[in-house]
């Protein structure tokens, strides 16, 4: 009865113009940057990542976001993906079987250079140069674990990277796909109207970014720093950059210790 053909977690629809539809399949974009989720849940997506910049990139097939669901390939009329943990506990874990199974169809779609990665709190810290890295790349394979997390025999045969966005723990790995994601695709070519502010935010240069401010020139009786309303450009640079360097050695030590050692610091 469980023999039955199955689905292998593949959608027919072809691109157009709308996220839902762009996310579904394979890469008929030749050459726009791949992300491929592997989730229990499809319909997450694309979330946030539909809307704003993100979105419109994706509209704009500057990426694409191709969605695998877990589900189909799971085991019995049920579509099982999880079992209890071996040796007792809580929870459950997803099975290496079901889970090969969704990375195998998912590969076959994937450049070779995308790097197959598993969001988990143990992983690696995601960084701002994690996302440069992503973003040089063909795309990403992202997986979403859920329960208690993935068989660790899935993890070693495929040799998965682990990455993680931050010390506490979420009940799926579909939010820190999407952050990663946002993260990844904003510094795809194109996808920001102005090149130059992912050159000077935070973290590109290993300092936090100075304090910013816009009109009105006089709010609740606070005024705009005079320097910035001088025109002059050495004096503004200087200004922002001494800023920078305040807040990051009072903010973050460690950011303003690893920048220190740094040969090339000025
Ligand atoms: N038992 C695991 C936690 C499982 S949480 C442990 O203690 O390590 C369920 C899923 O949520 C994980 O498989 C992972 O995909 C995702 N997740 C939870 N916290 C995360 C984090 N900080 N970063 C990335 N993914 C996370």
């Amino acid at each position: 009865m469980s023999d039955a053909p199955r689905s292998h977690g593949r959608k027919t629809i072809r691109p157009s113009l709308k996220p839902r539809d762009l996310m579904s399949e394979a890469p008929a974009l030749a050459r726009a940057w791949h992300a491929q989720v592997i989730t229990l849940f499809p319909e997450a997506f694309p979330g946030i990542l539909g809307l704003s910049l993100t979105g419109k990139a994706l509209q704009q097939e500057l990426w694409q976001l191709q969605t695998v669901p877990l589900r189909p390939f799971g085991e019995g009329k049920h579509r099982n993906v999880d079992d209890t943990p071996a040796g007792g506990g809580a929870g459950m874990v997803l099975r290496p079987d079901v889970m090969g199974a969704a990375i195998e169809h998912a590969r076959s779609q994937q450049a070779p250079g995308a790097p197959l990665i598993y969001l988990s709190p143990r992983g690696k810290p995601f960084s701002q140069e994690m996302a440069r890295d992503l973003a040089t790349r063909p795309g990403v394979t992202l997986i979403c674990g859920r329960f208690e997390g993935l068989d660790q025999r899935v993890i070693d045969h495929y040799r998965i990277a682990e990455v993680s966005i931050g010390d506490y723990v979420l009940t799926g790995g579909e939010l820190a796909a999407q952050v990663m994601l946002d993260a990844a695709v904003r510094l795809l070519p194109g996808v920001l109207g102005n090149a130059d502010s992912t050159e000077e935010e935070s973290f590109s240069d290993g300092l936090l970014e100075h304090p910013q401010y816009t009109r009105p020139a006089e709010w609740q009786g606070r005024t705009i720093p005079d320097v910035l309303l001088s025109g002059h450009h050495g004096e503004i640079a200087k200004w922002r950059r001494q800023q920078s360097e305040d807040l990051t050695r009072t903010r973050r030590p460690d950011l303003w210790n690893a920048l220190k050692t740094r040969k090339d610091f000025t």
